[in-house]
């Protein structure tokens, strides 16, 4: 709905005012000043109101020139016709208001009936380029930039064209972070730097599509598009300089101009996705395979109703396994595409396009029916099953339904939902976070346990996850893979799953592939496992072979039992750990390797009165943990050396002693993990 209906009149003579109001009060409101200061004031107040403007160009403080100066530095006011009131006919400066950006003319003493013709007719223009031109940066519209780019294809020039597609990265973040009006500031940057680039080309058209993308036709060249996308984003940089704009631009080189725009248009989009999320490359040029990759999109698009009506999706299960005992403690459900004709079909190939278009909810609600059927199968079978966990994707959080369908999902299959844990992935925590405390409270008073899935993947949420109560940590393969391992990796997995103990998290680390890397995460105190160490993901009717002959087997322990020790100490929920912290005897547990000492695990009374106690100053603090670091250093070289290492006696603080002993209670290659007593003595010194 048009809905401007104001004329702001711009006159310092009362009398000219009185009298264009007798004319036009019927179907306007009258705004009026009596000169340019005023006017752009009264503009500002009132942009979403005024129609038209009818200027005088000779007036006090500011005249009429001086007020189109500033008028057309606001692009917003692009729309709004400016119509002058001249009282003679002085061609000079009609020709000086032309060049100002004025619309028409009239005539003082106004005529009145010619005066209502050309305020509508100014309206009406400026209607039509509204239509066309967008509101936030004066640009073509999609449709009518669409029309432009006809127009010069139609243009027997024998040029080739280019049509370029792109947008800003993270340009919704941008709006959540910074706001709609830096958003906007952002789109009316690149909009002046195409208006810019424009004057550089005889043939050249440009327009907003929708939202952040933008689209440009040129004369192909490469160097025309570098040149193009270079001058963007300088120009981008400045804008804002905290954070680093980029843009993802597609490019399809117009070699059949016969095709519709709009699939031109297509072509780019395929080409800018390719590029979506790639630091160095921010142009891609359309090649025919983008459309076989685009056919095949559509392909598992077109059979994913029929795929779940035939069931065709099945429930594979891997195992994950309890490094304390070695055997495994319930199993992932991953799903696996078994196509009549094409055979099977990984997730990799799929699960990314269902995410794209948010079918994804609806084939995590099969798996989810699946994965209860079958539990109900097996307690219907007398087994006493671990749990299975489900995959929850990102589409799903946001489903108003979700605690329902749970609920639904537990009381149709009467299963406990403790055997039904749900993986949600890490990012998905990094999005909403009200919403997803409020979801995770509602599963968990449902009884659910939820596990974060892909830690570490993204965006890491090391703070997010103090916040979060989460009931598992899944730590992702990364920092197990080939390059990382045994480096970087390694250390960074050493302090994830250390803070997760802090946080009295479990974790399971993904990917587990070596012998060696299980014995890695024994050490390091790692609950849980997954991998093709162990077993890759199964048939529902391997799996449960699988069981069996676990079952079969008895009892796996571990060979070390110290390890076994340390191990049940890292499970912050085993007895042994209860026990430890209930112990009425300050206990830490330090990790002791290349003559560095680590504290790894420490007992409530530890916390209570050596670690944190309040009464002492930062300052006091400080000198406590140096001093206590020194001590041991030297006990744990001596114990390392082979030396006989006794009880010390240790002075914590004035006049309260210590009797300190000093464990060896685990070992791998070169660390080693000491258990220290603490034993107050203060009373028999
Ligand atoms: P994910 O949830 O992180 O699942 C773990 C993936 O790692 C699985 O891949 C699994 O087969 C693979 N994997 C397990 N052990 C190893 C190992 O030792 N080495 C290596 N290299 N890989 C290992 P898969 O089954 O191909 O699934 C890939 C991803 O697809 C999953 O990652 C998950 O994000 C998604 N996905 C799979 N099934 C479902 C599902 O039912 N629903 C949803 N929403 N997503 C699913
Ligand atoms: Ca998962
Ligand atoms: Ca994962």
């Amino acid at each position: 709905m048009y809905s401007k209906n104001a004329i702001l009149l711009v006159d310092d003579e009362e009398m000219v005012k009185q009298r264009l109001r007798d004319v036009i009060n019927d179907d306007f409101e009258v705004l009026d000043a009596s000169d340019g200061q005023e006017a752009l004031d009264i503009l500002a107040a009132n942009i979403n109101k005024v129609a038209v403007i009818v200027l005088d160009l000779i007036m006090p403080i500011m005249d009429g020139f001086q007020f189109m100066d500033e008028f057309r530095r606001h692009q917003e006011y692009d729309n709004i016709p400016v119509i002058v009131a001249t009282a003679n006919e002085d061609w000079h400066s009609e020709q000086k208001c032309l060049e100002a950006g004025v619309w028409d003319f009239v005539m003082k003493p106004y005529n009145p009936v010619l005066l209502q013709f050309r305020i509508r007719n100014a309206i009406d223009r400026s209607r039509m380029i509204m239509a066309e031109r967008d509101a936030v940066t004066g640009l073509y519209t999609k449709y009518r930039f669409y029309r432009a780019v006809r127009t010069l294809l139609l243009e027997d020039t024998g040029e080739t064209f280019a049509f370029v597609r792109f947008d800003i990265d993270r340009f919704k973040m941008i709006n959540n972070f910074y706001g709609i009006k830096e958003g906007d500031k952002v789109l009316q940057s690149v909009a002046s730097e195409l208006r810019k680039i424009a004057t550089v080309f005889a043939r050249f058209a440009y327009g907003r599509i929708e939202n952040d993308v933008f689209g440009v036709c040129l004369p192909f060249k490469e160097q025309n598009i570098e040149l193009l996308v270079n001058a963007l984003e300088i120009n981008l940089r400045k804008v804002n300089k905290d954070y680093n704009i980029k843009v993802s631009c597609g490019v399809y080189v117009i070699n059949d101009s016969t095709l519709d725009v709009s699939e031109i248009y297509d072509r780019a989009l395929l080409a800018a996705k390719s590029c979506k999320g790639r630091f160095v490359q921010s142009i891609a040029y359309y090649n025919e395979s983008m459309i076989e990759d685009m056919r095949h999109e559509q392909f598992i698009i077109n059979e994913v109703n029929r795929a779940i009506e035939e069931e065709q999706f099945e429930v594979y299960l891997q195992p994950k396994i309890n490094l304390m005992t070695d055997r495994s403690y319930g199993a992932e459900a991953l799903v696996r595409w078994n196509h009549p004709e094409k055979g099977m079909i990984s997730p990799g190939e799929f699960i990314p396009v269902y995410e794209r278009n948010g079918i994804i909810g609806r084939l995590d609600q099969y798996m989810w029916r699946h994965a209860c059927k079958l539990l109900r199968k097996w307690l219907d079978e007398g087994r006493n099953p671990n749990p299975i966990s489900v995959n929850v994707s990102r589409v799903n959080i946001y489903n108003p339904q979700l605690i329902q369908i749970f609920k639904k999902l537990i009381t149709e299959y009467q299963i406990p939902a403790e055997l039904l844990n749900l993986e949600l992935t890490e990012s998905a925590f990094m999005e909403d976070q009200d919403l997803i405390m409020k979801t995770m409270s509602n599963l968990h008073q449902l009884g659910f346990k939820i596990m974060m899935d892909d830690f570490g993947s993204g965006y890491s949420s090391l703070n997010v996850l103090k916040d979060m109560e989460v009931d598992y940590l899944k730590v992702d393969m990364k920092f197990l893979q080939d390059q990382e391992f045994n480096g970087k990796g390694e250390k960074v997995l050493t302090s994830v799953i250390r803070m997760a103990k802090w946080l009295h998290l479990p974790s399971i680390v993904e990917g587990v592939e070596t012998l060696e890397q299980v014995d890695f995460l024994k050490c390091i105190g790692c609950e849980y496992a997954q991998g093709y160490y162990y077993a890759k993901p199964m048939t529902v009717a391997d799996y449960e072979a699988f069981v069996a002959g676990e079952e079969a087997m008895g009892v796996k322990c571990s060979t070390d039992e110290n390890l076994a020790i340390v191990n049940e100490l890292w499970n912050t929920r085993s007895n042994t750990s209860r026990l430890f912290d209930m112990l009425e005897t300050p206990i830490a547990v330090y990790e002791y390797r290349h003559e560095k000492i680590e504290l790894l695990r420490t007992n409530t009374r530890y916390e209570s009165e050596i670690l944190f106690d309040k009464r002492v100053s930062e300052h006091e603090h400080d000198r406590r943990v140096k001093a206590e670091r020194e001590m041991l250093c030297e006990a744990f070289a001596r114990i390392v050396r082979g030396d006989f290492c006794g009880p010390m006696e240790y002075e914590l603080t004035d006049d309260i002693w210590y009797r300190v002993t000093v464990r060896v209670i685990g070992k791998r290659a070169d660390t080693m993990i000491m258990m220290v007593t603490f034993y107050e003595i203060s009373e028999y010194k």
